[in-house]
């Protein structure tokens, strides 16, 4: 009996593992959308039939397993539907395995830990462990009843329902330190995966990430003999914001701004803040001319933009923009970078609020 705890708990950690793997852009909660409540109990059921299929045959029409974890489970993070489907499928898996007196005790008790299951979610005021906690015991509860109903000589299988209520409740709690620790673990490693990529202050990718798009932009665009462009915009004079607004009012303007940039792009196209006040766009697919024109349109947006300071002041800026782009040939990342850097570097000569393209003299 040993070794069949050790199969359910098995199957039971490994299958969960594959389900988190399989939804886990689509985790399973409360305020999951309807189609994922749904799948996570259709999920939730094969599983339950999987463990029907490692039971401990009590008498000839009587199976013990751990079918109902999978059932609670779904109701501790998505409540009622989910688990109601389960059950259902639980149900019409125990009828293909044999229909008589216990299948269809079966049907009953699966459909009791269900609604049960979902009215302790939605009503008992407990979180956590002691919810767990008690999804376990009532559901335990549920199918030791179940079992007196099926036996004749209940004191005759004292030995196997004890060694079934042991069993869940190690199982139980066991899967649900496993199903926490995976979420857990996928939701930093997000966070960090994010934190990575992106500048806290503004949301847009950070220089690392541009680094990585500007290089992918490039070898795309050489290999599909495609152009693409880049364009380096600066704020003008941004010093002065900081130095008569304060500088959480220049935060909240660099805020602003790349909402603003992110607004005036197409989706796919880059939106980095290379540090301070200095952004970048990648633009796929653009020729110099368009990318000029891009930019101008950047310029003037900005320029009619009124940026609203913590203090609801409204305050102006400007940019000043370079833009280079690279048009087939030999690839020079390098120098790429550095054409529109200099682009920016003539704009701010001449006079800023301005876009200069690589080869303006
Ligand atoms: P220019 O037109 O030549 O670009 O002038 P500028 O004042 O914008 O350029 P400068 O390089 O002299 O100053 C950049 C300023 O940007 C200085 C710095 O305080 C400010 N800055 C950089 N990063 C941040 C930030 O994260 N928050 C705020 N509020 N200010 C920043
Ligand atoms: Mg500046
Ligand atoms: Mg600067």
């Amino acid at each position: 009996m040993i070794s069949d705890l050790i199969v359910n708990i098995a199957v039971l950690t490994s299958f969960t593992f594959f389900w988190h793997q399989a939804l886990k852009n689509n985790r399973l909660t409360l305020n999951s959308r309807t189609k994922i409540k749904i799948l996570d109990g259709i999920i939730g059921g094969v599983l339950g039939i999987i463990l029907m299929h490692y039971s401990i045959q009590v008498n000839e029409i009587t199976i013990l397993d751990l079918r109902h974890i999978p059932v609670i489970l779904v109701a501790y993070f998505g409540g009622f539907l989910p688990a109601i489907v389960s059950a259902a499928i639980i149900s019409i898996g125990r009828f293909f395995i044999d229909v008589n007196f216990s299948s269809v005790v079966s049907l009953f008790m699966m459909f009791t830990m269900a609604i049960g299951a979902g009215i302790i979610v939605r009503y008992v005021k407990v979180k956590g462990i002691k919810k767990w906690t008690l999804l376990l015991l009532y559901s335990q509860f549920v199918f030791t009843l179940a079992l007196y109903i099926v036996v004749d000589a209940f004191s005759q299988v004292l030995n196997i329902a004890f060694f079934h209520i042991v069993s869940s409740l190690i199982g139980g709690f066991l899967t649900l330190y496993f199903v926490n620790y995976i979420r857990r673990y996928t939701e930093l490693y997000n966070q960090y995966k994010d934190r990575s990529q992106r500048d806290p202050l503004t949301g847009l990718f950070n220089v690392r990430s541009f680094d990585y798009y500007y290089n992918l932009m490039l070898e795309k665009a050489q290999s599909a003999k495609e152009d693409c462009a880049v364009c380096i915009i600066d704020i003008d004079y941004f010093k002065k914001v900081n130095d008569k607004y304060g500088h959480p009012a220049g935060d909240e303007v660099l805020k602003q701004l790349a909402l603003l940039l992110k607004k005036l792009m197409r989706d796919g196209d880059i939106v980095a803040r290379n540090g301070g006040e200095e952004f970048s766009v990648l633009l796929d697919r653009c020729n110099l001319q368009q990318a000029e024109e891009v930019a101008c349109r950047i310029r003037i947006a900005v320029e009619r933009h009124s940026f609203i300071l913590p203090s609801k002041e409204k305050i102006n800026i400007t940019v000043s923009i370079g833009v280079a782009s690279y048009n087939g040939g030999e690839v020079d990342p390098v120098r790429l970078y550095q054409d529109a850097d200099d682009a920016l570097y003539k704009a701010k000569h001449e006079g800023r609020n301005n876009v200069c393209v690589k080869g303006d003299s």
